[in-house]
């Protein structure tokens, strides 16, 4: 990685493009008069967000223990996948690399922007392997690799990150949406080792924030400034901003609810390891399983009858059914049909 130049990977256009600069996010003494946006001087929400996000990267960045300028917030971190391929690939030309199966969204916005998306499929533990990982990279060139651990839909996390980051000639997102129900270290400690890293982490799990659509991506300063130029200025709105500030200042309530969630799981699975039509429950370090059932479709539909959404996974990986911890309610009845289902 001594040679690992920035530049050399991001598309051309892009490194030509000057931000969006608010003049006001920059300098703005409290009683500044406001005629510079076209706004309306009244209402309680009339005024665009800070577009630097400036009070909440101070409050991640203090969390964290990570630089402010190493912070990019998007909306959701879906809006930071989307960026993070548009900066790097170019348009029929260049292809990312993800795992199979995982997180469809890569492979959404990488159609979108007309990318090839290598697959790597994972061994029977979901684990990558790293022959086919090495086979992939010397036969192929990909530009951006998604990681995601834990991953969805298997919950497992990857072992040996470290290989696949060092290993890979080009950026390496590590999705950590589920970190938070992880044992595991977080990626996070690797920013300052591989200048090639890119760590998503979002607000919409453990935090319960999904109505919020607030994702953090944590690089180098040299990638953070590209996200930051690429943004839509006013991509996170000034409530789910200041309602996030809100969250990090008292973390009992996170904290809470995590230990719940949790507690939760512990109780699902073991009521799942008692139900015949059940075959495997897989390990996770996520708020979610991956079961396989011994009829799957059946499974689904009497879960659909009785109004209980699920996320079928078949037929990608056969007979298997995504199923997420939810209230101690929520899970009985999830219980309650199962136990009773003839399948
Ligand atoms: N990454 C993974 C692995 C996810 O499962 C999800 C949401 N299902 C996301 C990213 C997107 O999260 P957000 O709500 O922050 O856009």
């Amino acid at each position: 990685m001594t040679t690992f130049t920035i530049n050399n990977l991001v598309r051309e256009n892009i490194l030509q493009l000057q931000p969006y600069i608010s003049y006001r996010d920059q300098k703005s003494p409290e009683n500044a008069v406001l005629l510079d946006a076209n706004e309306s001087p009244f209402g309680t929400c009339n005024r665009y967000p800070d577009s630097t996000q400036s009070k909440l990267k101070n409050k991640l960045a203090e969390y964290k223990n990570i630089a402010q300028q190493c912070i990019a917030v998007g909306n959701g971190s879906d809006e930071l996948i989307d960026l993070i391929i548009k900066i790097f690939c170019e348009p029929k030309k260049d292809a990312i690399l993800v795992m199979n199966p995982s997180f469809a969204m890569y492979g959404f916005y990488a159609a979108i922007n007309e990318n090839e998306v290598i697959r790597l499929n994972l061994d029977r533990n979901f684990e990558i392997r790293k022959e086919d990982f090495i086979a992939a990279t010397e036969k192929t060139v990909s530009k951006v690799f998604f990681i995601c651990s834990p991953n969805n839909p298997t919950g497992n996390s990857v072992d040996d990150l470290e290989f696949f980051i060092r290993n890979y000639n080009g950026i390496v997102v590590v999705d950590e949406a589920y970190i938070e129900f992880s044992e595991r270290k977080s990626a996070l400690r690797l920013l300052g080792k591989y200048p090639n890293l890119i760590v998503l982490q979002t607000f919409s799990k453990a935090w319960g924030m999904a109505g919020a659509r607030v994702g953090v991506a944590y690089a180098s300063e040299e990638i953070i400034t590209l996200i930051n130029t690429v943004k839509a200025p006013y991509n996170v709105n000034s409530i789910s901003q200041e309602l996030i500030i809100t969250m990090l200042e008292d973390e009992s309530l996170f904290n809470k609810n995590l230990r719940s969630i949790l507690d939760e799981k512990e109780w699902l699975k073991r009521e799942l390891m008692n139900l015949e039509c059940i075959d495997t429950v897989y390990p996770t370090d996520a708020n979610f399983f991956l079961i396989r059932f011994n009829n799957a479709e059946t499974i689904y539909r009497a879960l659909l009858t009785e109004n209980i959404f699920t996320s079928k996974r078949a037929p990608q990986i056969p007979q298997c059914i995504r199923i997420n911890v939810g209230s101690r309610e929520e899970n009985q009845k999830l219980i309650n049909v199962l136990k009773n289902v003839k399948s």
